[in-house]
This record gives structure tokens, sequence and C-alpha cells, in this order.
């Protein structure tokens, strides 16, 4: 089959397109490089089967190209981690709210099934844990800039099941529980590769607030085999909002003593206030996020093998392999 990946050249946008080509599928990549980089597929440099076309998922006309000439659509391009949505949330919008909206218009004009990337960043100040699709969202005020990515996210979904509902458009949704792993950066505050850069260079690993709000950390690679085999051999999926994530949890006070541990490092572990690590404000953070994993568990079987391990070991060797 021949692939198109919005955002194929970030961090699990490169580990998708990798394991798409491995399956013997034809991939094309439309990346922007804004926040992706071509780091991220430079082990397809060489590969026939893998191209790459550098534009925005905001430019109708590309889209419509790229779109036609495919089998399906894996829509993964956005804005990516909570800074940079403090920072530029004119960008985020934008980009969320109108590339959006272009990719899956021209998936529904050519019928073209497409599975979106979303958010656990949607189930917003839910309280109860574990969050089940079916969950209410509980979104925070609108002046905190924060909850502009989740409502953008939440808006992409009811437009893609919209288009489910009027023109049976094969549509699969995934929300993504903090997906981690090699190559990704810390550069957009990303908790786990800045605390094992910290670690590897025996510099302060800074706990924001008092460290005992908690996540559950997937592996990119658990993560991109569970949306192969929902986009592909799992008619079920169509039509669905699927959590994707691994529900061990763990506090992030514990997360830097688990990386310096890991690491052997001698870095100091610092607490920071949220005001000292977001002074333009704008940030509101989460307690707990846990996955509940039923409905992915039921549809493909999945199951996490990744540990957080793993996940540590992963991330620092890639780091110690020149990743930002
Ligand atoms: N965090 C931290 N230090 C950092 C970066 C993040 O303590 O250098 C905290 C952050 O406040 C949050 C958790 O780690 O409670 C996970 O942050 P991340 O941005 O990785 O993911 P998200 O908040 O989107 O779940």
């Amino acid at each position: 089959m021949k692939i198109l990946v919005t955002g194929g050249c970030g961090f699990i946008g490169g580990h998708l397109c990798e394991l798409l080509v491995k399956k013997g599928h034809k991939v094309v990549s439309l990346d922007d490089l804004s926040t992706g980089s071509l780091s991220n597929v430079a082990g397809l440099k060489k590969c026939k089967k893998f191209s790459f076309v550098k534009g925005s998922i905001c430019n109708a006309r590309l889209v419509d190209r790229l779109v036609k000439e495919s089998d399906a659509v894996f829509h993964l391009a956005s804005v990516v981690g909570v800074k940079l949505v403090c920072d530029e949330p004119v960008r985020t919008i934008e980009t969320m709210a109108d590339g959006t909206s272009v990719v899956i218009k021209a998936c529904r004009k050519y019928m073209k099934k497409v599975l979106v990337a979303s958010t656990s960043e949607v189930y917003g100040k839910g309280s109860r844990v574990p969050f089940c699709e079916s969950d209410d969202t509980v979104m925070g005020a609108t002046c905190i800039r924060r909850w502009a990515y989740a409502n953008c996210k939440a808006m992409d979904e009811f437009l893609a099941l919209a288009h489910y509902y009027e023109a049976k458009l094969p549509v699969v949704i995934v929300r993504f529980f903090n997906t981690v792993g090699p190559r990704q950066t810390g550069m957009y505050g990303m908790v786990v590769p800045r605390f094992v850069k910290a670690a590897l260079n025996d510099e302060p690993i800074t706990v924001y607030d008092d460290g005992k709000q908690s996540r559950c950390f997937c592996h990119v690679l658990d993560v991109v085999e569970a949306v192969e085999k929902l986009m592909f051999h799992c008619p079920a999926a169509i039509g669905q909002v699927i959590n994707v994530g691994n529900p061990k949890e763990v506090t992030i006070g514990d997360l830097a003593k688990f990386v310096k541990r890991q690491l052997k490092s001698k870095s100091e572990i610092k607490n920071i206030s949220f005001e000292e690590a977001y002074p333009g404000g704008g940030f509101e953070d989460m307690r707990r996020r846990v996955p509940c994993i039923k409905k992915v568990k039921k549809l493909i079987g999945f199951r996490p093998k990744r540990t957080l391990k793993d996940i540590v070991r992963d991330v620092a060797e890639s780091i110690k392999a020149g990743n930002k």
C-alpha cells in the first residue's frame, strides 16, 4: 500500500514510518520540519520505499494531491509539547484547527481511511482515574493557554467522527498517553528526555512543584505497533476513539530518582515552582493521568511490552548517540 504520514518526521511519525516500511508499504512523509527533523527518518534516507515532502498540512492543494495518491493516511502532524503551546499559542491553534480540517476534507473527498492522532490532554482536568474513552472531558479556562491544545484536539476528534457519521468515512482516533522513547527531544518540555539528558550530564534534574504528580509513560515502539494494528488489522476500530498507553503509573519525583539511579548519575534533584518553570504563565498541570486500556486490549490484544527501565535505557542511548 502507499501510505501518507503527516508529521512523518516527528518523534512518533519517524518511528511509524520505519515500521510501515518494514511491513512492506510505500511511505510518504509530509512534514514542515517546524518541530520534526530529518534526523528522525535518517535510517530511511536510502530506502526506495520512503519519500519526504516538505510542506504544511495547511496547504490544501498539496494535501489534496498527496491524499489522492495514497491508499491510507496517518494524520500525526501537530504542535508538540506544552512549552510550545504556551509560548506560541497562535501557531498552535492555527496549525491544529486549519491543518486537520484540510487533511480530513481531502480524505473525505477521496474516501481514504484516516487515523487521527489525538491525546490524553482531551481528558483535561478529569479526576476519575483511569481515563476511559467515554468519560467526560473537563477543560480549563480559556485564559490558560495550555487548554488550547486540548480543545483543538477535541475538535479534531469531533470533526473526524462527524465525517464518519455523515459519510461513513473510515476514521480511527487514537489518544496517546505520554509517549516516550529514543529520538524524542526535551526542547519542548517533555520530562523523560529532559531528566535523562540532565542525568547524563550530571546537571540538576528539575522536578516541577512537589513531584507528587504522576504520569504513565509508554514506549514509542509499543505505540506505533498498536497504531499499525488498529489501522490495518482491526475493522472494529473504525469510528472509534481508542486510548493507547501504558497504565503503569509513576510520580515525577520517583521518575527523577529512578533516572538518576539507573544512569548512575551525580545529578542533584531540585524542585522548582511552576512560576519558575513557566515565567510567562499560561500553565496548569494535571495531577494524575492514567489510561484505561481495556478497549485497545479487546480490539487488538494490546499489552505494552517495554518497561520504564527499557525507556530510560533507550532514551539515554539515543542522547549519547547525538540526539538533542
Ligand atoms: N515536568 C518536570 N520537569 C521537567 C518537565 C516536566 O517536573 O523538566 C513535569 C510536568 O510538570 C508534568 C510531568 O513532568 O507534571 C510530565 O510533563 P510532560 O511535559 O512530559 O508531559 P505532560 O504534562 O504533557 O503530561
